[in-house]
């Protein structure tokens, strides 16, 4: 269809772009969107007390890459440094502006590095890079040499990931030129371990071997090595300073145990309408699954539009992920569709399952990291995939 001309050229009335957007009463917030995640900080900041507890006497840093493992980064930040975290990893500058915005008094790492030219953008806002290649190390060199004092920075050495970090010799090379090392303000000797969630891997051991080996070539220097899972179940990889994210945030972080950790993130997603639909008959795109008996569906208000990821769904061949409503186990039934999931709730006495109820999508019954499996994903990924259509309410604030 053409537009008609004047349609298409109508000015803008500029007062409406300034007017501002009218107030949405509390108690009507909920009414807007069709799911609802809700951020417990008082659960992150006792994952948080819980690890640094495990690992003491090694101080506990905090990890708030991904905006904070899907939460976001400044109430992660906040609620961390309120519960005595002191140091922090964000994956960008961006990120670390954000996390430096909140606690202007911390060591605030950025584990990305930066690009070439940025390296007094970093150092001027008080960040540290963590340096993760021959490049990155030459230019806070140069920068320290510039400026007539050494900059503080991590040095992350390559022990098995083959992704950021210094290979060995290089490692090797950079140690013994004082002339660079003179300039470099190394606060930490950071690497990192690529398949700790299985304790018993073999990579675990070679990679603490290469580390002890990097350490040896900068003593003197702190060192960390843990992540969430080997803060867990590695206890020798504690070093100086461990660096859990996941855990904190309530994931899984060692397969195949149960997971200590309290469930930080509950994603909700309100019933639309209830309907009955007879054996044989199929559930949303694709066919995809027939019922097997008389059931009772409960169609729900959020879809992979907000994050939920539609790997998830369920089909004659697969089952899906399951919420939780009522005190019972709800399956999905079908694809995911962009807005909506359907949910089997034929188990669920009918008084129990109305129009405008929540049902659980992930949470205190449900863990993140079952939906996930589901997905074939994990946790991480689900978290940090969470969309932005629903509200946020964050609750356990200090
Ligand atoms: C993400 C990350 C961590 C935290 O890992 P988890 O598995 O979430 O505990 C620690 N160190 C580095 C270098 C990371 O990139």
């Amino acid at each position: 269809m053409r537009m008609p001309k004047a349609a298409m050229h109508r000015p803008v009335d500029p007062s409406s772009l300034t007017a501002p957007v009218r107030p949405v009463p509390l108690d009507e917030t909920d009414h807007l969107a069709g799911g609802r995640l809700t951020i417990d900080l008082a659960a992150l900041a006792a994952n948080w007390r819980s690890l640094a507890a495990r690992s003491g006497p090694s101080e506990c840093a905090g990890i708030v890459k991904g905006d904070g493992y899907g939460i976001g980064l400044e109430a992660a930040t906040g609620t961390l440094a309120d519960a005595g975290c002191r140091t922090f990893f964000a994956a960008t500058i961006a990120e670390g502006l954000r996390a430096k915005a909140v606690v202007p008094e911390a060591a605030v790492y950025v584990l990305n590095g930066f690009p070439p030219g940025a390296a007094a953008l970093v150092a001027d806002a008080g960040l540290r890079p963590v340096l993760g290649s021959l490049e990155e190390v030459e230019d806070w060199a140069a920068l320290g040499r510039s400026r007539g004092r050494p900059l503080p920075a991590a040095l992350h050495v390559d022990t098995g990931m083959n992704r950021l970090g210094l290979a060995r010799d290089v490692a090797t090379s950079v140690a013994a030129d004082p002339e660079l090392r003179r300039h470099l303000g190394l606060t930490l000797l950071m690497s990192h371990l690529a398949c700790a969630d299985t304790p018993d891997h073999p990579l675990n051991a070679r990679q603490f071997e290469a580390f002890q080996a990097a350490r040896a070539l900068f003593p003197g220097v702190p060192a960390s090595l843990a992540n969430s899972a080997a803060t867990l179940a590695l206890p020798a990889t504690h070093f100086d300073l461990v660096r859990p994210g996941i855990a904190v945030y309530g994931g899984q972080a060692v397969s195949k145990r149960d997971n200590p950790m309290r469930p930080v993130a509950v994603l909700e997603g309100r019933i639309i309408k209830i309907r009955e639909a007879g054996a044989g008959e199929s559930v949303g795109y694709g066919a995809a699954e027939t019922l097997s008996r008389p059931s009772r569906l409960a169609v729900v208000g959020i879809g992979y539009a907000d994050g939920f990821p539609r790997a998830a769904g369920s089909s004659d061949a697969t089952g899906g992920a399951a919420g939780w409503l009522a005190g019972h186990r709800v399956p999905l039934v079908g694809r995911v569709s962009m807005d909506l999931l359907v949910y089997d709730v034929t188990d669920v006495p009918p008084g129990a399952a109305r129009r405008g109820d929540w049902i659980e999508l992930f949470g205190d019954h449900v863990p993140v990291d079952d939906v996930a499996a589901r997905a074939g994903t994990i946790g991480y990924e689900v978290l940090t995939h969470l969309g932005s259509r629903f509200s946020r309410d964050y609750v356990g604030q200090a």
